[in-house]
């Protein structure tokens, strides 16, 4: 049977691909080492699971609000100046919330303008509401914000800006963000923020959010998630900040797709919000330490930004390939040589470049790091 256009011409996840992939090679017995999935190798804190657990023991097992347990969306609000709870859609991760926006805002062929290198479900994103992406190469990882006005059209219907950025880790400086604003002010766009790794940002650098910017707040959607900061990957807890208009046209849709999300795991969210930040400053040092661990060794094999921020490392491999060979080839190589997998820059629109996450145990990624010296 023919399935549908969209989905045949959209692409399963390019790094979500790897959570099976590796189980399956762990269960054959290989002792493979992941680099390649975002996912910070901590603990769940402990106030996060007691929360979820109390939760479930107090029978929190039923529908709840589609937007959000009440009391989570306050205490997002309470961070968001001038927001209120109305402000605020809870998400079943913020790669839901991002699919949501552009079903959202985007009608057939309206453009969104995409920064590259990007995270592998933006375009798709796009494409599944009808849209086009619209990508716009960065320098030095950097945006190029004249490239971007460039490519605005009659068309645009939005600018997506992701930093801290996955994959490069670079932050985006406030007057950058500052431009991008005023164009889309001129131009009547949306602005779409992925900030998923909001906190963590290394050598004291502050990230701006475009949220800082307050002239855009009624054209600006930020989105935000658990599954970095508090470990929370499989609890899928992210949420939307939103103009009130745009907040309330994702909550009917949320009716229709999931309804609420995992009301016990929201308490677990909750709870979240409501340590202080020792933890996450803790862990913030932890990942600062790892990235020039990190970077120490991979500069020492390929060309190397330094990342600012999130947890990855975006090498230029491109002199390690053999000839008519992608960077696909030589993460495939890699990890049938080394059992180390990483991401190819291609699924993130560069080709050349491979993705390392650092967010790994410190035995592992040194392991790792042997494992891909040896072998080149
Ligand atoms: N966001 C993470 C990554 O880029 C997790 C996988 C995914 O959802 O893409 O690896």
């Amino acid at each position: 049977m023919k399935l549908a256009n969209r989905i045949q011409t959209v692409e399963g996840s390019k790094t979500a691909r790897f959570i099976p992939l590796l189980e399956d090679l762990k269960r054959q017995g290989r002792p493979v080492i992941s680099l390649a999935i975002g996912e910070p190798a901590y603990d769940t804190p402990a106030p996060v699971i007691d929360a979820t657990k109390r939760a479930l023991d107090r029978q929190e097992t039923r529908y709840s609000d589609m937007a959000g347990l009440s009391d989570l969306r306050a205490a997002l609000a309470g961070r968001f100046d001038g927001c209120r709870p109305e402000n605020i859609v809870v998400f079943n991760g913020s790669k839901q919330a991002l699919y949501a926006i552009f079903q959202t805002i985007c009608d057939p062929g309206d453009e969104v303008i995409i920064p590259l290198p990007c995270w592998v479900s933006f375009a798709e994103q796009v494409k599944l509401a009808g849209g086009e992406p619209v990508f716009v190469h960065t320098k030095d990882h950097q945006l190029n914000v004249d490239a971007i006005t460039a490519a605005v059209t009659d068309s645009t219907r939005a600018i997506l800006i992701n930093s801290p950025n996955n994959p490069t880790g670079a932050v985006y400086p406030r007057q950058d963000l500052a431009r991008i604003a005023r164009l889309a002010m001129d131009h009547n766009l949306f602005l779409v923020s992925d900030e998923a790794y909001d906190f963590f940002v290394y050598d004291n650098r502050h990230c701006t959010s475009l949220f800082d910017l307050e002239a855009v707040r009624d054209r600006l959607i930020v989105t935000r998630s658990f599954s970095k900061h508090y470990a929370m990957t499989g609890f899928r807890v992210g949420y939307a900040v939103a103009p009130v208009d745009v907040a309330a046209a994702m909550v009917r849709l949320q009716s229709h797709l999931t309804g609420n999300v995992c009301t016990f795991v929201q308490h677990g969210a909750l709870a979240a919000l409501e340590m202080d930040d020792g933890l996450l400053i803790q862990r913030r040092a932890d990942l600062q330490r790892k990235r020039d661990l990190a970077f120490e060794h991979v500069s020492g094999l390929f060309p190397c930004i330094r990342p600012q921020g999130a947890f990855y490392l975006f090498p230029d491999v491109s002199g390690h390939l053999n000839r008519g060979e992608t960077s696909g080839d030589f993460a495939a190589r890699i990890l049938e040589k080394t059992e180390v997998a990483v991401v190819p820059g291609e699924d993130f629109g560069m080709d050349g470049h491979v993705r390392i996450c650092f967010a790994a145990p410190e035995d592992q990624l040194l392991d790792a790091f042997k494992r891909i010296r040896g072998a080149l």
